[in-house]
């Protein structure tokens, strides 16, 4: 049956090609694929009686699919021709598996003498060659006896899959060309019907050891990787990307920039702050300090472990004690280290009663946390087992909910603006009753009122906001922060909760207007999430290129010659008198080596200095990514940056 109703009758074994014919020979000519039960098929194999069927082209997506899995054997045809070349017999190449992926495909292989990266460019140039001489593919089956014979003392890998496989499956080949030029390989399929539909568009992006079947105990077989698609422009798109990731690596930009380092020594995932990263990082926390000043915080400090008592009465343990680190006896008592700072400010704004006048009460902290993550998701700055956040609670009733989340939003605002971040939106997350009432419990006031606070304090913002079914926490709706990298990759950057049951586990309380005990609720937010993540985020946003106010060195100054090393250190004493970060490079390097190396560190300023500059009192500036060199006098050159980084430019 077609998608349009109609039935079609076709002989038994007939193939979704078939079935494009009689539907009509233009689309005979166009057909690449079909749909059939909702499943992808391939013009080669026999449709199911009684199907539904739904013809595709090569404008469907589902293309990509069909010619990268045929590339995958394309690679193995070729590979085996660059070894047959190499005085092997081309079975001595043995395949393992070969599938689709995310953007291309892979194939496990195990070739008599090791693959190298320098083979890739030859395989690929195979490759091409294979797509052009327009190879049709053709689609058999075979007992399983006879499969197996195939396969006998040549290839165990493909052994083993025949013998893992059901009796009952249906073991079948496709055959791209023939005895001489050509490939079989056992296979589900589906494929494009001929090598000549395989869009040019691909390359091979690499070589890793795989073990067969994932297990370390079996063979190590070499993985190539390739990537394909429809157009010349995604697969540029997909290169620069890939580009662009590596160049904007906060780790490799870490390292390179002098920012943080890891070291085994102190532990994985235990990030050290070198000088110029702890300057930036200072700087962030000087500015979240003053900001947070400004909007009514009261900041606090608390020590970084805890009585296993108080994660009781919070709630983290037991439930949350796979992500705590095994605890320290002390005193015969249990101690963890803190995993969030909340149940310490709890106690805070327990340690003195309250009344409705004290209320809002907003707690603020760079509170370090520790987070045992396993040491394979550990990444950077980015996933890291200790950080510090740019944490707050705000205690209030649920009358002032809209407008402390009105506040939060406007904060958010400021900060990202200053930052130069302008790409970010809020998820209202909500939690879903009917698919997960053990984590949200029932329906109920709290729940609709919190709900309905936060969407009024996101309307009257005007904040751009989607939502989010299913994803607010057991104590009550998160409103998150969403960010798109400049790779175009969206991430979670920061998160607010409205918790309105651990101030009640904790007891909390305040005398209202009437003198009566009242529980308020608990705003958790955090702008920058955690320092280090944004930080990380940061890095990769700026590719490193700090805006001056936050540079950890502003200005470079490049004495020509040595004579001219004294007007320099006149023009530095002169800034640093201004509270402006300057370093001379009096190295006995060539000029245009130290222009160079400033450069490569990303200064974003170089000020030349040689006997025209020490006569006038000026300096030549060269300002990173501004073509134009500029000579200024030395004040008004203070003054301009000055200027700037009052302005956080
Ligand atoms: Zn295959
Ligand atoms: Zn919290």
């Amino acid at each position: 049956m077609l998608p349009d109703g109609r039935n079609l009758e076709l002989k038994p074994g007939a193939t979704a090609a078939d079935a494009a014919q009689a539907i009509g020979p233009g689309l005979a000519k166009a057909a690449i694929g079909a749909i059939v039960n909702g499943e992808l098929y391939d013009l080669l194999k026999p449709l199911p009686p009684h199907a539904e069927l739904r013809i595709l082209t090569e404008k469907d997506p589902e293309y990509a699919q069909l010619f990268r899995h045929t590339l995958a054997h394309v690679m193995a045809q070729a590979v085996r021709e660059l070894y047959t070349e190499r005085g092997y017999r081309p079975e001595e190449v043995k395949l393992a598996i070969g599938p689709v992926i995310e953007n291309g495909f892979y194939y496990d292989m195990d070739a008599p003498e090791p693959i190298r990266e320098e083979d890739l460019p030859i395989i690929e140039e195979k490759m091409r060659r294979i797509v052009a001489a327009n190879l049709p593919l053709k689609r058999f089956v075979l007992p399983r006896e006879e499969a197996l014979k195939r396969y006998a003392g040549i290839d165990p890998y493909k052994t083993e899959l025949i013998q893992d496989l059901p009796e009952s499956e249906e073991l079948s080949f496709y055959a791209q060309g023939d005895d001489t030029y050509g490939f079989t390989d056992l296979c589900r399929g589906p494929h494009v019907p001929s090598t000549g539909r395989i869009p040019p568009h691909f390359k091979l992006t690499g070589i890793a050891g795989a073990y067969w079947r994932g297990d370390s105990s079996r063979p190590m077989l070499q993985r190539i990787y390739g990537v394909a698609f429809r157009t010349k422009e995604e697969l540029e798109h997909y290169l620069w990307q890939q580009e662009e990731a590596k160049r904007r690596d906060h780790r490799r930009l870490g390292q390179a920039l002098e920012l943080f380092t890891i070291s085994e020594e102190v532990g994985k995932g235990l990030p050290l702050w070198l000088p110029r990263g702890a300057f930036i990082r200072r700087q962030m926390e000087d500015y979240m300090y003053q900001k947070e000043q400004e909007h009514g915080y009261h900041y606090v400090y608390t020590p970084h472990i805890a009585n296993a008592r108080l994660y009781y009465t919070s709630g983290h343990l037991p439930y949350y004690k796979d992500d705590m680190y095994a605890p320290i006896e002390i005193e015969g008592e249990e101690y963890y280290l803190k995993p969030m700072n909340c149940p310490h400010h709890h106690m805070i704004y327990k340690a003195r009663p309250k009344s409705y006048r004290d209320l809002p009460l907003r707690l603020a902290e760079f509170g370090t946390v520790y987070r045992f993550e396993l040491s394979g998701t550990l990444s950077g700055l980015t996933r890291a087992r200790g950080f510090t956040q740019n944490d707050a609670h705000i205690y209030c009733s649920r009358a002032q909910v809209t407008e402390e989340f009105i506040r939060v939003i406007q904060l958010f605002d400021e900060v990202y603006k200053d930052f130069g971040i302008s790409d970010y939106w809020f998820r209202l997350s909500l939690p879903d009753f009917e698919n997960n009432p053990e984590k949200f419990g029932e329906e109920n006031d709290n729940w609709r009122d919190s709900i309905k606070a936060i969407r009024a304090a996101l309307e009257e913002t005007g904040a751009k906001y989607v939502e989010g079914i299913g994803e607010a926490t057991f104590y009550g709706p998160k409103l998150d922060v969403q960010i798109r990298s400049v790779l175009g990759k969206e991430e979670t950057i920061a998160t607010n909760q409205l918790d309105f049951i651990v101030p009640e586990r904790f007891g909390l309380e305040f005398t209202n207007e009437k003198g009566e005990k009242e529980t308020p609720v608990v705003i958790h937010r955090a702008i920058m999430g955690s320092f280090d993540r944004f930080f990380a985020f940061y890095l990769e946003h700026t590719a490193g290129d700090f805006p001056l106010w936050l540079s950890p060195i502003q200005a470079v100054i490049v004495p020509i010659a040595d004579r001219h090393l004294e007007y320099a250190q006149k023009v530095a004493a002169e800034m640093r008198k201004n509270r402006l970060r300057v370093e001379i490079d009096d190295r006995s390097e060539r000029m245009n080596a130290k222009i160079r190396d400033a450069e490569l560190q990303k200064i974003p300023l170089i000020l030349v200095v040689g006997d025209k500059e020490a006569e006038a009192g000026t300096v030549n500036v060269r300002e990173r990514h501004v073509k134009e060199q500029r000579t200024l006098a030395v004040a008004a050159l203070i003054e301009e940056m000055k200027a700037r980084v009052e302005a956080r430019k």
